[in-house]
């Protein structure tokens, strides 16, 4: 059996993609790209996705997540701010009425960023939006699609605290030692086309077996080029890299990656 790529954490419902998203995922099914799991990180993000899959059902893999950290920081602080309870409460409804269409529940997780969560308050608040998520997962019976930023360690400890077995660790960014943590729980770490701008998680990389490897954009995120926007069809970028690190084909890489996105979101196999 071939299989073609699969792009486990892509953001396609995301803003930066409006203006030319049908040339994007034109681009997306010529690079080889069989499945997008395509997560969210605010309420108002999952009727897009939806709209997307309705468009593009062969394509699109759905998840329904509230990211840690949400648009429109403080005063001094434009940028980002980390999540609160409340920012759950539209949502939570939403999660139950579409659970037939979601192939997991993401991105959800922890971002312990100093200038993101300066406070204890912030990360106690981060960590309960999180728990509550990874409880809609369970009782839907749906993997996790994990942000773990600044935060390996806590993210791994609190997932395996609630009992949670099936999860995606995005962007891994933390220590071999914390990885192998995330391993030995069955989890899976998925890496983008920006592990090749450094060498910085080569070590890394090669200390993960590739059973537990997927690949991933973060598109329009973590590009080679920080400064230009990320595409789906850029995922033979984090694959070459891998293979290259650990002395296997291409082609290898990618048909055991995509072997372990479709046991890890199972929904999404019907899109083959
Ligand atoms: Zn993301």
């Amino acid at each position: 059996m071939d299989y073609g790529f699969v792009d486990c954490h892509c953001h396609i419902s995301a803003r930066e993609f409006d203006e030319d998203l049908e040339d994007v995922i034109q681009r997306t099914r010529e690079a080889g790209v069989t499945t997008l799991v395509a997560v969210t990180e605010d309420v108002s993000e999952f009727p897009r996705v939806l709209q997307l899959q309705e468009r593009h059902p062969d394509l699109l893999a759905p998840c329904f997540g509230i990211h840690p950290l949400q648009a429109g920081g403080g005063p001094g602080d434009p940028g980002s701010r980390s999540v609160k309870p409340q920012d759950l409460d539209a949502a939570l409804p939403l999660f139950y009425e579409h659970a037939d269409r979601l192939v997991a529940v993401g991105e959800i997780g922890l971002d312990f960023t100093p200038w993101c969560a300066p406070t204890q308050q912030d990360r106690d608040d981060q960590l309960s939006v999180f728990v509550r998520q990874l409880d809609v997962a369970k009782q839907l019976d749906l993997p996790v699609n994990v942000h773990s930023r600044s935060a390996a360690a806590v993210t791994i400890e609190t997932m395996r605290q609630q009992g949670t077995s099936r999860a995606l660790l995005h962007n891994f960014a933390g220590k071999p030692s914390v990885a192998l943590e995330a391993v030995k729980a069955g989890y899976f770490l998925s890496f983008p086309p920006a592990v090749c701008r450094s060498s910085q998680r080569d070590k890394l990389i090669r200390r993960i077996p590739l059973e537990h490897i997927c690949l991933e954009t973060d598109a329009p995120a973590l590009g080679i080029d920080p400064s230009v926007r990320n595409e789906p069809c850029n995922i033979h970028l984090p694959c070459r890299h891998i293979a290259a690190l650990k002395g296997l084909s291409a082609e290898h890489v990618r048909v055991v990656t995509s072997q372990n996105a479709y046991r890890l979101f199972p929904k999404a196999d019907r899109c083959r």
